[in-house]
């Protein structure tokens, strides 16, 4: 069997390398031009996520990548704290998260791909596909072809397959605030090693965690009740950035001040939006279904993105692999998948929804954030297992 793989980010190399597992023969085709350095952002990768490259013997690249969290700590805009919450705790395995920069996540991913003989060709944009009783044939808009028994469409959030497979498909949803944020080489913090420092400030929400290496990474998420219209956010200058970020965090207790100061210009920040609910995720044929932010994308506040993702690509492996037919495989992949990952975009939400709350909704937030974090806190974690302690294992039918 021959997979076409749309999207060379996250979930794209890593869906080829676990079908190569399973006798799958997988290309992918991505958009971009080589070079993954563009797109900024540092992500948060959790447990669960590393769990599922684990489960492939994919997760080597990354243990050298970044630095390992173990706690986020939340304080208010007084600097008071507010709860800690423990990432992945109680993982027998003592697999836990760790932060890293998006662009070394898409490179260590593609090239391990590459290593293990997955051919990934870049400047290659899906543009359309046929799918007919034999296969499925893709064109891409440099005039190329290619041809396949099944495609896959890890081609992210504003996904072209999901369009394919739905030409009615929802649009994604704007999220409440905005994403600014960096590595400060040598730049200190005082915060306890591994521990994400979060504030929600009075009127914006600010984060810094200390790295092994005497630097601090951090971001903030101003909040934009409204979508910024397009050029907008590409034509805020760094002196713009700095001044709203410091109008921002006028009056918080902490270093916020600081580390607008000190960070490496020039200053970059996004507008983000989440997908909840995808109602087709393959087009009932067998031929093409989507995986990671192309079936159900979450808001970054909630750090499972890429570990959605990778989870997605390693079970659909799975289930090509204990299916009889690709019709039912996607069937299956959906039925194993979209609960969870409707929960967790959900969860997203409220997260940056809280994030973005205005003069009454800040005061109950702040009422009630001491009481959760204290519920999450006392039971070490348990309550979050759910989410960064899923574990696959590759050999075992689903
Ligand atoms: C600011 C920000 C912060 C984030 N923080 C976190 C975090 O802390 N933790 C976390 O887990 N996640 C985070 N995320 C989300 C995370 O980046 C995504 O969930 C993850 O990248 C999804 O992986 P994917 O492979 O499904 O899609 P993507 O990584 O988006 O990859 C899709 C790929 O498809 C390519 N493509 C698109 N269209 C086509 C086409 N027509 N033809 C060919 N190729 C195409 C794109 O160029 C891209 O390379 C964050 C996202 C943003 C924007």
């Amino acid at each position: 069997m021959k997979a076409l793989i749309i999207g060379g980010g996250v979930a794209g190399p890593v869906a080829a390398m676990a079908l190569a597992r399973v006798g799958v023969d997988a290309e992918v085709f991505e958009r971009d031009e080589q070079g993954a350095e563009q797109r900024g952002s540092w992500v948060t990768f959790q447990a669960n996520g590393m769990d599922a490259l684990r489960s492939i013997d994919a997760d080597g690249p990354l243990h050298d990548i970044g630095y390992p969290v173990d706690d986020i700590g939340f304080v208010n805009g007084k600097g008071r704290p507010l709860g800690t919450i423990p990432l992945a705790a109680r993982r027998a395995d003592g697999l836990t998260s760790r932060m890293m920069p998006r662009a070394a996540l898409y490179t260590a991913m593609a090239e391990e791909a590459r290593r293990r003989g997955v051919d990934v060709r870049f400047g290659s944009r899906l543009i359309a596909a046929t799918v007919d009783g034999a296969g499925v044939t893709a064109e891409f808009e440099d005039g190329t072809t290619a041809r396949g028994d099944i495609l896959i469409g890890a081609d992210g959030i504003h996904s072209t397959v999901r369009r394919l497979i739905d030409p009615y498909a929802r649009a994604p949803r704007y999220v409440p605030v905005l994403n600014v944020g960096g590595y400060i080489p040598d730049f200190h913090v005082d915060v306890p090693e591994r521990e994400f420092r979060m504030q929600f400030g009075i009127r914006c929400f600010f984060a810094w965690m200390p790295t092994p290496d005497g630097g601090t990474v951090w971001f903030a998420n101003p909040p934009a009740p409204v979508e910024p219209e397009q050029g907008v956010l590409s034509s805020m200058t760094d002196a713009e950035w700095r001044a709203r970020l410091h109008e921002l965090m006028d009056g918080d207790a902490g270093p916020a001040p600081k580390i607008i100061e000190a960070a490496q210009g020039p200053l970059i920040g996004w507008a983000t939006y989440d997908l909840p609910v995808v109602d087709h995720w393959h087009d009932g044929t067998g031929r093409m279904v989507v995986i990671g932010d192309a079936a159900h994308a979450t808001s970054p506040a909630a750090g499972q993105g890429a570990s959605m993702a990778l989870e997605d690509a390693v079970i659909l492996a799975q289930c090509v692999r204990d299916r009889a037919t690709t019709t039912e495989a996607f069937a299956a992949f959906e039925g194993l998948r979209r609960a969870r990952t409707e929960r967790i975009v959900a969860e997203g939400r409220r997260a940056s929804n809280s994030k973005a709350a205005g003069p009454v909704g800040r005061m109950v937030r702040d009422l009630m954030l001491p009481l959760m974090f204290r519920r999450a806190a006392k039971d070490g974690g348990r309550s979050l297992m759910w989410l960064q302690g899923h574990h696959i294992d590759f050999a075992t039918p689903v």
